[in-house]
């Protein structure tokens, strides 16, 4: 039987937010307009999945499929450095992979299955950030919508599969909407998150991310079944996500 296990996001009150942290056999997803961390976030679980933890965890490598061309190696040294880890061995358990269109991504996800079952029980975390940005520019009219939310949709299956295959933890990053919404009562709708109602049903757990003053950022659970709706701050720092 699988052992579900819980990666450290670096900040102790989002991991408890979370439930205890990014959970493995399901997908986490963090939405948030520009610079409110997910890519910080996916890069500091890069290293925190690297180490052991809670009820047995004893860490592994990671798989990182990154679209949007901004995961940077240099900032993982200074994360390693606050865990105490050593810098050359953190950045041989990452495997990296750029993504260059829709279609490539989900191919990608063929390769990482392959990679996965190759060594098998090694890799612990699967990260995309982020999720959206190369579907929304493939399929960028209002016609193509349904033909985007459909390959969307088998994407997203596939990742629930490999989670639940492998014992792994997908955490995928997403963007918000950003039409001008002159009605003052519909303010909301502009910061749902993209994806519609396939990755709302997909994705297992959603955190909405929000900017506060300086470094602080605020974390709340969104539409969750079975996580409390509150709200936690935390900041970013050169050692990644803290509280
Ligand atoms: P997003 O992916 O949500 O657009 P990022 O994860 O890229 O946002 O976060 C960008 C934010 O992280 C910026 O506000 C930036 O100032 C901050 N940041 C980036 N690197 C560091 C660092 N080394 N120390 C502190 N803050 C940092
Ligand atoms: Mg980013």
């Amino acid at each position: 039987r699988k052992m579900v296990f819980k990666l450290s996001t670096g900040s102790d009150k989002l991991d408890k937010l979370l439930g205890g942290g990014v959970e493995s056999m399901s997908i986490t997803e963090v939405f948030g307009e520009f610079r409110t961390g997910k890519t910080q976030l996916s890069h500091t679980l890069c290293v925190t999945a690297q180490m052991p933890g809670k009820n047995g965890y004893i860490g592994g490598k990671v798989m990182f499929i990154d679209t949007e061309h901004t995961f940077r190696p240099e900032r993982l040294k200074t994360i390693s450095d606050r865990f105490n880890l050593d810098q050359t061995a953190v950045m041989e358990n990452i495997l990296y992979a750029r993504a260059y269109n829709s279609e490539h991504q989900f191919e990608l996800l063929n390769s990482v299955a392959a990679k996965f079952h190759e060594e098998a029980g090694i890799f612990k975390l699967l990260i995309v950030d982020s999720i959206m940005a190369l579907f929304r520019v493939d399929f960028n009219g209002i016609g193509e919508l349904a033909d985007r939310q459909n390959k969307l949709g088998q994407m997203m299956s596939r990742l629930q599969k490999i989670s639940e295959e492998f014992n792994v933890a997908v955490f995928i990053t997403n963007q918000i909407t950003s039409e001008f919404n002159n009605n003052q009562n519909l303010l909301e709708e502009t910061h749902k998150p993209v994806g519609g109602n396939i990755l709302a049903h997909a994705s297992t757990t959603r955190i909405a991310l929000k900017k506060g003053k300086g470094n602080k950022r605020i974390a709340k659970v969104y539409d969750s079944p079975d996580l409390e709706e509150c709200e936690i701050t935390y900041i970013i720092t050169n050692g990644g996500i803290a509280d």
